[in-house]
């Protein structure tokens, strides 16, 4: 688990009165959709530190932050008021429960990595002796929380499911291979070719490569008949042979060059191969 503590941001010990929950976890949301899943973490400790001062500013007045944890998109679980200590999340369930938001609104459904955070937070709370289970806000309070999308992930018991160990599960696992044989799209970013993977990409600069080398071999081949003709041209004029007919001779070098002059053609590949 990846446990962000309350000592990072300099907040000590939650002023907090104690309590012993035992029943379980409670899920939790944001009112508003907060997009944190598409923004870096830091994002999400902006708005850990945020949903603090609200809570402790003039509208509300607590303590601390209302909640125990919190799990972010990005799989980390913040420390709220932490263990042991009585919430203001769940009334009816304040002293008896663990609480944790999700940090998103209603339009919004949890990151994998972030359902895997909860799992873990629900099994270290019951390594700690805490009960198994798993409640919506709104199962203490007649409220939209945790929103229809987690509600229903607390009901089908997604939150509750055992968490993966260590690196992601087998069926995350992203190889090269998959990428190479298409097997997971990976769309190239070009803007006329939007339907183009990145093995298409790879593929054609590897045919491109091929060619260019090609090309590279016939043009070594035509500077060598140059410097041979050229050769020929010097030791003509060297011998001062006036029966030899220059303009005869430049002629003839001005075709043996253009019979071996290759044009490059690199820019016309323009379509993947199939
Ligand atoms: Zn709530
Ligand atoms: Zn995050």
């Amino acid at each position: 688990m990846k446990l962000v503590q309350r000592d990072t941001f300099g907040w000590g010990p939650s002023a907090a009165g104690p309590a012993k929950p035992r029943q379980g976890l409670v899920i939790h949301y944001d009112g508003s959709n907060q997009g944190l899943a598409g923004k870096p973490h830091t994002a999400c400790i902006a708005y850990w530190k945020n949903t603090r001062k609200f809570h402790m500013g003039s509208n509300r007045g607590w303590a601390d932050i209302g909640y125990s944890f919190g799990c972010c998109p990005h799989g980390h679980v913040f420390e709220g008021r932490g263990l042991d200590r009585v919430q203001a999340a769940q009334p009816g369930g304040n002293s008896t429960w663990y609480s944790c938001t999700l940090m998103s609104g209603p339009g919004e459904d949890p990151t994998t990595v972030q359902i895997n955070a909860v799992r873990e937070l629900r099994a270290w709370l019951m390594s700690k002796g805490v009960g198994q289970g798993v409640k919506g806000h709104r199962d203490f309070f007649s409220t939209s929380c945790p929103g229809d999308r987690l509600y229903a992930l607390v009901r089908n018991g997604t939150f509750a499911g055992s968490p993966s160990t260590g690196s992601p599960s087998k069926e995350d696992d992203v190889s090269a291979e998959d990428v190479w044989t298409g097997k997971i799209k990976v769309p190239y970013a070009s803007p006329d070719k939007p339907e183009w993977q990145a093995a298409t990409v790879l593929t054609n600069h590897g045919v491109w490569l091929r060619k260019l080398s090609g090309q590279i071999d016939a043009l070594n081949a035509q500077v060598g008949a140059q410097n041979v003709t050229i050769k020929a041209l010097a030791d003509a004029l060297a011998a001062r042979d006036s029966a030899v007919n220059v303009d005869a001779l430049i002629g003839r070098i001005r075709s043996e060059i253009e019979s071996v002059t290759v044009r490059l053609d690199v820019t016309s590949e323009a379509s993947p191969p199939a």
